[in-house]
């Protein structure tokens, strides 16, 4: 069995593709791990069992529902949230699942993470990149979904999802040709996704639901590194009383997902305190071996080691 020495191991990013959903996106876009995607039994846990991960909370790939509109939406979440339901129950001491929320039907999205952490057992619910018609996630329509979430205590994991149309063609498409990761990993997700963690603080969410609990992967998207300078800007001629650093720190989670840096790592433990950061791989877009051989070369106590394994998830996900 899987195991490091120090405690269990959970890793949050872990994503899956359900036919169905994959059929209603049409063709994907850019290359996709399709075979590893879609395999949800004995390779996928032998893979876990060779690097030493004990569980993987499951989540669909980008962008999910955020593509579709409400019609299509809202009978697809609930039908492959069911389906992830029945992969879960093959394996439930290996599988935990984040929920599909349909968020072009913000009270419809509401109720379906409900369902799904009540009647399923999920542990919350992750949204990809701008929901349909690029709309921004923290515009105040979408905030049923986040006084749900605080009611539920669930976490809500915003994750990338390819850049709007108007910033891939102004600020990235001359290089898309010969390096077709600028609108991706190597730079579109983080500008999309580090923009929604600074938007969320700015349109006052966590002032009207101060138990909403987000969680950003890539050891936060570059914001810890940013903080201290996106603080001192904002506070110049501010309206607003509680600092952004105070509201991020107070606010946010991260995990390792597809960052494995000592660098950005002891930067984002000093801004955000070992009990808000998460160990996860980002599997199958990065290997589950690379997050866990670079863990074991990780310097910290056997404490904070524990923490960031799998004792913060536990805590956060009720896991
Ligand atoms: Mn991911």
């Amino acid at each position: 069995m899987p195991n490091s020495e120090i405690a269990k191991v959970i890793a949050l990013e872990e994503h899956y593709w359900d036919s169905e959903v994959v059929e209603a996106w049409g063709p994907a876009k850019g290359k996709q791990p399709a075979e590893q995607l879609l395999e949800v039994g004995d390779k996928r846990i032998a893979d876990m069992n060779a690097a030493g991960i004990d569980m993987q909370v499951l989540s669909l790939g980008a962008p999910a529902m955020q593509a579709f509109d409400a019609g299509t939406a809202v009978p697809l979440a609930t039908a492959a949230n069911d389906r992830l339901k029945s992969i879960i129950d093959t394996r439930p001491d290996r599988f935990a699942g984040f929920a599909a929320l349909p968020t072009a039907a913000p009270e419809a999205a509401a109720d379906e993470l409900e369902r799904a952490v009540k009647d399923l057992g999920f542990c919350g619910a992750m949204l990809h990149g701008l929901s349909h018609e690029q709309k921004w996630l923290d515009l105040p329509e979408f905030w049923p979904i986040y006084a749900r979430a605080e009611a539920l205590d669930v976490p809500i994991y915003f994750h990338p999802a390819l850049p709007h149309p108007a910033v891939v063609g102004a600020y990235l498409k001359d290089y898309i040709q010969d390096y077709p990761e600028f609108i991706h990993a190597g730079w579109g997700f983080t500008i999309e996704t580090a923009t929604q963690g600074v938007r969320l603080v700015l349109s006052g969410v966590f002032d009207e639901h101060p138990g909403l609990k987000v969680i950003l992967g890539h050891l936060g998207e570059g914001l810890p590194f940013l903080l201290w300078r996106i603080n001192h800007a904002f506070s110049r001629g501010a309206n607003k009383t509680t600092p952004f650093r105070e509201i991020f720190q107070r606010q946010f989670y991260v995990t390792t997902s597809g960052n494995f840096s000592d660098p950005a790592l002891l930067c984002t433990l000093m801004e955000m305190g070992a009990d808000r950061v998460m160990f996860s791989v980002d599997y199958p877009y990065v290997q589950n071996h690379e997050g866990t051989e670079w863990m074991k070369t990780v310097s910290l106590s056997d404490e904070d080691l524990a923490k960031i394994y799998g004792g913060n998830a536990e805590r956060l996900l009720k896991i």
